[in-house]
C-alpha cells in the first residue's frame, strides 16, 4: 500500500482552526503557559511524593500500606494523563525545555518518554483507528478492536480477558517494550526506525536504574521483599487498567468509525480533521472532577483536534467543536459517563469477537 493520505478538504479545519483562535485572541488568554497548568502540576507532584514517602517510610501494617499504594498508583496516573502527555505533545509551554521536562516524568515513572512518542504522538494521532499503522488497535493476535483485523477463536472470550491483560499493560512496556525498542534501535536495521542519541540512551538506563532503586531497593530496605514485590505488581495492574481503559474508550466503541484505506492509492476518503472527530469519542465531559483527574482525555476529540493546545482548555473548546461539527453534518460522540463509555467499550469486544458478519454500524 502506498503512503496513508487525506486528499479530502471540506473546510472543517480552516473553520474550526479560525474559531478557536478567534476564542484565545478575544479573551487574551494563552493556549500553552497557563498557572492553572503549573499550579496542578505541583499538586500532581505533591501527591505523588506524599504518598510515596507515607508508603515506604511511614506505613507500619499492610493494611495502612494498601489504600497508600492504590493513593500512589492513582498519583503517578495522574502524571501521565496529565503532565507528561501534554509535555510529549508540546501542549504544556512554549518552552522547548520545559515541554522536554515534562515529557521526561515519563522515564521518572518507570517508561521512556523518547519511545512513547514516536507511538503515540506520530502513528496513533496522525493514523487513529487505521488497522496496520495506529498501533493502538493494532495489538496482534490477542485483541481484536477493528473490523479489519481478522478474527480468530479465542476472540469470543476477549470481553472478559481483554481487562485481565490490561492490568499487565505498563508491566510489559517497561520491562519488555520499551527494552526491545531499545535494542531494535541500536541494534536493528538502520533504515527500520530512527536511531536515538547516546543521551537519550544514558539517559534511559539511568532512568530505568533510579526507578528500580525507588521502587524496589529502598521499600525493600524497610519492608519485607516479598511484600514489596507484591505491592509493586498491585501498583502496576491499577495503573495499567487506568491508562487501557481510559486510552480504549477513547478510540475501541462502536460508536466511532474504523476507516480502510483505499489499497492502492492508500487514499483514506475523508479530510483529516473530520476523520480525528469522526474515529473519536469523549466522555464524562460535565464531570469536573473526571475532567481534573483525566487531563482532558476524556476531550479526547479536542485533543485529537488541538493536541499542542494545553488541556485544560478542552471543555470550552469542545462547544465550539460541536457547534462546527453539527453545521459540518459531523458526528460528535460522547459518552454522559465514565460508566457508559467503560460499557460502549466492553460492548465493542464482545461485537468484535463475534463471528462474521457483524453489524452494519460496526463497518460504517
Ligand atoms: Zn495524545
Amino acid at each position: 500500500m502506498e503512503k496513508i493520505t487525506f486528499q479530502m478538504h471540506r473546510g472543517f479545519h480552516e473553520v474550526l482552526k479560525a474559531r478557536v483562535n478567534e476564542y484565545f485572541a478575544t479573551r487574551a488568554i494563552r493556549p500553552r503557559d497557563n498557572w492553572q497548568m503549573y499550579l496542578k502540576t505541583a499538586l500532581i507532584a505533591t501527591w505523588v511524593l506524599m504518598s510515596y514517602i507515607s508508603l515506604v517510610f511511614l506505613a507500619s501494617s499492610w493494611y495502612v500500606a494498601l489504600p497508600l499504594v492504590l493513593s500512589f498508583a492513582f498519583a503517578i496516573c495522574a502524571v501521565g494523563f496529565n503532565i507528561q502527555h501534554d509535555g510529549a505533545h508540546q501542549a504544556f509551554s512554549n518552552s522547548k525545555n520545559v515541554n522536554w521536562l515534562m515529557a521526561f516524568t515519563m522515564d521518572l515513572i518507570g517508561g521512556s518518554h523518547v519511545f512513547w512518542r514516536r507511538k503515540h504522538n506520530i502513528l496513533h494521532h496522525t493514523y487513529t483507528n487505521i488497522n496496520g499503522v495506529d498501533e493502538d488497535i493494532f495489538d496482534g493476535s490477542m485483541f481484536r478492536l477493528s473490523p479489519d483485523q481478522s478474527r480468530k477463536k479465542i476472540h469470543r472470550f476477549q470481553h472478559f480477558y481483554t481487562y485481565a491483560l490490561y492490568a499487565f499493560l505498563t508491566l510489559k512496556w517497561m520491562f519488555y517494550d520499551d527494552w526491545k525498542s531499545l535494542f531494535r534501535v541500536r541494534f536493528g536495521k538502520a533504515d527500520e526506525q530512527p536511531r536515538i542519541s547516546n543521551r537519550d540512551v544514558i539517559l534511559f538506563v539511568a532512568t530505568k536504574a533510579f526507578h528500580a532503586s525507588y521502587s524496589l531497593i529502598i521499600p525493600a530496605l524497610f519492608h519485607p521483599i516479598w511484600l514489596v514485590i507484591l505491592f509493586n505488581l498491585l501498583f502496576h495492574f491499577v495503573l495499567g487498567f487506568m491508562l487501557a481503559v481510559v486510552f480504549q474508550m477513547a478510540h475501541a466503541v462502536g460508536d466511532v468509525a474504523f476507516p480502510t484505506p483505499d489499497k492502492t492509492t492508500g487514499d483514506i476518503d475523508n479530510e483529516w480533521a473530520i476523520h480525528q472527530v469522526e474515529t473519536t469519542a469523549n466522555f464524562a465531559m460535565n464531570n469536573p472532577i473526571i475532567g481534573w483527574y483525566a487531563g482532558g482525555l476524556n476531550f479526547q476529540i479536542e485533543h485529537h483536534l488541538f493536541p499542542r493546545i494545553c488541556h485544560i482548555h478542552y471543555r470550552p473548546l469542545s462547544a465550539i467543536v460541536q457547534k462546527t461539527c453539527a453545521e459540518f453534518g459531523v458526528h460528535y460522540q460522547s459518552y454522559s459517563t465514565f460508566l457508559k463509555g467503560f460499557v460502549a467499550h466492553f460492548r465493542w469486544l464482545r461485537t468484535m469477537g463475534k463471528a462474521y458478519p457483524f453489524p452494519e454500524t460496526a463497518t460504517s
